[in-house]
């Protein structure tokens, strides 16, 4: 199954991906929320999964396939080759930080780049949805607690990032999470540790990596948050960005009004977005 959220901005409906189509879930599941947190506590999913409609085929915006999540949890250096091409040390937990709510963003809309602070920069990640939350959650239990994944760009003011010497400021300006282009079930992901994940600036490869080099893997990260953050439906969770990035290339490659970044990741998709 793949969820998509679909519709001019603050109008946006649920609906489910088929081919080109969409089936607009308002109109077969009557009553249904947003693709928020009580979707996921409504049962809506499961209900959205034995949806049979073909759907009608859809022009328009489609938007971030999850909305106001309680948490968006994201991991820095979880990926061996990206800690060393910033000369960073290679974490021995998972090193998380957060994201607000503000940053996300649809899988095709515009990214501000942010007046106050220089070096724009992008990554692209793995996200994961919770669908069944809970705390103290095993590893070998992690999996059945998510609903679906969707590829992420965890993009990053660098200049803000560095001069405050801690990462909240400079990962969570407005629009500074496009996601998407739909939430894809498990059962539709063959091989969780051996996706390819690729980003590229104007059409220029920048970013190429596989979760088979996944420093924590996400079974171990979910059982490793939930021991003591409980994690709730609809959180979202990026899992970190492999080497690549505009920072640490010789030059330095800064994001400037009117580049376009592509990430995808194989068996999920791509979102594509112009900065502005
Ligand atoms: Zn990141």
């Amino acid at each position: 199954m793949r969820l998509v959220r679909f519709g001019e901005k603050g109008k946006e409906k649920p609906g489910l991906l088929k081919g080109k189509n969409i089936v607009d879930l308002t109109l077969a599941l009557p009553g249904v929320p947003d693709i928020g947190p009580e979707f996921f506590e409504g049962g809506f999913f499961e209900k959205a999964a034995a949806v049979t409609d073909a759907g009608k085929p859809f022009a328009g915006r489609i938007a971030n396939p999850v909305t106001r999540p309680e948490k968006i949890i994201c991991l820095g250096k979880n990926y061996l080759d990206h800690a060393k091409e910033g000369n960073m040390s290679v974490p021995e937990a998972p090193l998380l930080f957060c994201k607000t709510a503000n940053t996300l963003n649809g899988p095709f809309d515009a990214v501000l780049i942010p007046k106050s602070s220089g070096q724009t920069d992008w990554e692209v990640e793995l996200a994961l949805v919770i669908g069944k939350g809970g705390k103290a959650i095993s590893s070998k239990d992690a999996l059945a607690h998510i609903a679906g994944y969707c590829v992420f760009n965890d993009v990053s003011a660098r200049q803000a990032q560095f001069s405050d010497k801690q990462w909240f400021r400079g990962k969570s300006f407005d629009t500074f999470a496009p996601m998407g282009p739909c939430l894809v079930s498990p059962d539709e992901i063959e091989d969780l540790d051996n996706l390819t994940l690729e980003a590229r600036v104007n059409g220029e490869l920048m970013q190429q990596g596989s979760t088979a080099d996944l420093l924590f893997k996400i079974p171990f990260l979910i059982e490793f948050i939930s021991a003591d953050i409980t994690l709730k439906p609809g959180d979202i969770i990026s899992t970190g960005t492999p080497a690549g990035v505009g920072i640490f290339r010789n030059p330095p490659v800064v994001l400037c009004p009117g580049d376009v970044v592509e990430c995808s990741i194989s068996q999920i998709g791509s979102i594509n977005n112009r900065f502005v």
